[in-house]
């Protein structure tokens, strides 16, 4: 098992910004926020990348993105529109390698991601 800044965000050993916690999802504000809204779900648990989800924890994956939807709707900006990344391995981008749905909302965002 993994063990990552994020881990220590869940077991309360380093401080964060938390929005939103239930028995398997911790959602808080990301350090370096890339939009006037930009929240981290992460599962409790470890989990490294989106390649080692096994189908055991296909609901939890679900559970992360409906956190997101639900906080989107909670905040008011569902309708405006967001934005959800996960980003996988060296060329996805990943820094962090405790699975997190970024969610991204507040501003245009473009597309195709740089
Ligand atoms: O997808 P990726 O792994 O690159 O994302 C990691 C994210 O975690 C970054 O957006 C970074 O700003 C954020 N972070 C954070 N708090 C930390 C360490 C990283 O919000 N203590």
């Amino acid at each position: 098992m993994s063990d990552t800044i994020f881990s220590k965000i869940v077991r309360r050993e380093i401080p964060a910004d938390i929005v939103y916690e239930d028995d398997e999802v911790l959602g808080f504000r990301d350090l370096n926020p890339q939009a006037p809204v930009h929240v981290l779900f992460i599962p409790k648990q470890s989990l490294a990348t989106l390649n080692d989800a096994t189908p055991e924890q296909a609901t939890l994956l679900g559970n992360l993105l409906l956190a997101a939807a639900n906080y989107a709707k909670q905040e008011g900006f569902a309708e405006q529109g967001y934005r959800t990344v996960i980003n996988c391995n060296e060329d996805g981008g990943q820094t962090v390698f405790h699975i997190h749905v970024h969610l991204l909302a507040g501003r245009r965002l473009h597309w195709p991601p740089g």
